[in-house]
């Protein structure tokens, strides 16, 4: 072999993991750079989706436990819960995880280096380790995978203290009576209700005009309603003046103006939680050296196949930007990877419609067209509804908040999205998902058996309550079954 390995990869998150297990499966021989000495795996498993996930999963089985069997003496769960318990709920689930990591990679034969990786030529990865010994490696192909950080704070700085990220967020040692949470995204919305479960009162000051408008619109008013019966405040369009504690009333102030209304506010806190926007880990890798396209906000230029300007470097994961998800980032890897080594039309045929889930107590999810979205592009669609409340098997659990929309189209009833806000919802999404993705629509729902009773009964309520809208008089439905038939 010409080169040390077949393929580097810099940075061992979810994109640089999948690639290289994909790699492994095509026999290629693989190094993993990974600037932590402490963990490998990136955001995914030590510092954001999993660690988040834990506490989320602690806290919503207390919110379960209260609403099934509330409190003789009426007290908040922060009385009754302490975080050390909470907390350890969480650190049997990353051990397990980092573990399943590393036997993975021992064996699949995927070696490590840990330091600073940088590319040093279109096959060259230079290496500086934690005694600032370099050392430098080639491959055929290299992977850029480091992932991204959240952007610096305006007017404050986190000082994980009082002002706190999702890393420091997550060894709180007791659980705050207030929160504000800075940042009106995905991440602001998982904790704002993850925290408010746990009896916290929190508020979220939304630099943009309005959260998640990304969401279908009917999903999103029914969310703000949920949040508001869990009393968390949104105020949008908000700009931090300064964050500072006042010691006569023993607490943090965080003051702000708004757009509408130009005077100083003010909100108390215990912490103030910054989820503030993401910015890409992609200075000094030797990017600019080697001419790669970045974007003005530097975010890896790639096409179809994540391969950057350069064709020997691939890139995958946060650095090329949204969805900026563990989710997308494993397939772009391995696709990335099949690009690479395996058959190149293959790498890029497949569905690839991206579905989204947002952990928010209850979950919030999505794929494919919103009906403003079909609307704008001049489709005739119809949409079916199934509320939670109508879902016995919602219902017994006492989560009976939600939605499900589906959006199909008026002529041959087939499903273009669907949309959801309820518990289950991001596993719940996947069986749309596999219904857009055989092309399928909405009479599969009516036509098989789901078990009852499921969260996905929706699926059946909703396509009936489509179905209606198209043809209350029931004419059209029966004329569509019969030419399905072939009657
Ligand atoms: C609180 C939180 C919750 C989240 N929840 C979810 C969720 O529920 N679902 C979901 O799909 N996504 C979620 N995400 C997003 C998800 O974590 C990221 O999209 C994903 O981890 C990105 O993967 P990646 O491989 O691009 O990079 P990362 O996971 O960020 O990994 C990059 C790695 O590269 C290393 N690195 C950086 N520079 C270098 C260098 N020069 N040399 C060597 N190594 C380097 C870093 O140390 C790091 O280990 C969440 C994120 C956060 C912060």
């Amino acid at each position: 072999m010409k080169f040390d390995y077949d393929v580097i990869i810099i940075g061992s998150g979810p994109a640089g993991f999948s690639c290289a297990m994909q790699s492994t499966k095509f026999g290629k021989k693989v190094l993993i750079v990974e600037a932590s000495k402490q963990n490998l795996g990136g955001s995914w498993i030590s510092k954001g989706t999993v660690p988040s996930k834990a506490l989320r999963a602690a806290s919503k089985l207390i919110q379960s436990f209260e609403s099934q069997f509330g409190d003789e003496k009426g007290r908040k769960p922060f009385e009754r819960f302490r975080m050390e318990d909470i907390m350890k709920y969480k650190s049997p689930i990353l051990d397990s995880k980092n573990k399943k990591y590393v036997d993975d990679i021992i064996k699949n034969e995927v070696q490590t280096v840990r330091g600073w990786g940088r590319i040093a030529g279109e096959h060259d990865v230079e290496v500086v380790d934690f005694q600032n010994k370099k050392k430098t490696y080639t491959a055929e192909f290299i992977l850029v995978s480091t992932g991204s950080s959240p952007a610096e704070p305006v007017n404050f700085k986190v000082d994980h203290k009082d002002i706190l990220d999702y890393t420091s967020v997550l060894e709180l040692t007791h659980i705050p009576r207030r929160l504000v949470i800075v940042g009106g995204g995905i991440i602001s919305l998982e904790f704002a209700t993850t925290f408010a479960a746990l009896g916290t009162r929190v508020t979220i000051l939304n630099s943009e005009p309005e959260m998640l408008n990304f969401l279908d619109l009917e999903v999103k008013d029914q969310l703000v309603e949920i949040l508001k019966k869990k009393n968390i405040q949104i105020v949008n369009e908000a700009t931090i003046e300064r964050i500072s504690y006042n010691a006569l009333r023993t607490c943090n102030e965080v003051l702000y103006k708004t757009k509408t209304d130009n005077r100083l506010q003010v909100v108390e806190t215990e912490y103030t939680l910054y989820v503030g926007s993401k910015l890409p880990d992609t200075d000094k890798i030797g990017l600019d050296e080697l001419g790669i396209e970045k974007t003005d906000v530097g975010h890896i230029v790639v096409d179809k196949s994540y391969r950057t300007s350069v064709p020997s470097i691939y890139a995958a994961g946060d650095v090329i930007g949204q969805p900026s998800l563990a989710s997308a980032s494993f397939l772009q890897g391995r696709l990335a990877s099949a690009h690479m080594f395996g058959n190149r039309d293959d790498a890029m045929q497949g569905n690839r419609d991206l579905p989204f889930g947002i952990y928010s107590i209850p979950e919030v999810a999505g794929i494919g067209l919103t009906e403003t979205q079909a609307i704008d592009l001049g489709i005739d669609v119809t949409v079916g509804r199934a509320y939670y409340e109508s879902l016995t098997r919602a219902f017994l659990n006492h989560e009976s908040d939600g939605i499900l929309k589906l959006v199909f189209r008026s002529d041959n009833l087939k499903l273009l999205g669907v949309h959801i806000v309820g518990e289950h919802a991001a596993d719940m999404i996947h069986i749309g998902q596999a219904v857009m993705a055989f092309d399928g629509d909405i009479k599969y729902f009516i036509e098989r058996v789901l078990n009852y009773p499921t969260y996905a009964e929706a699926y059946k309520i909703a396509a009936f309550n489509g179905l209606n809208r198209v043809h209350k008089s029931g004419v059209k439905y029966r004329n569509i079954l019969e030419r399905s038939e072939g009657k």
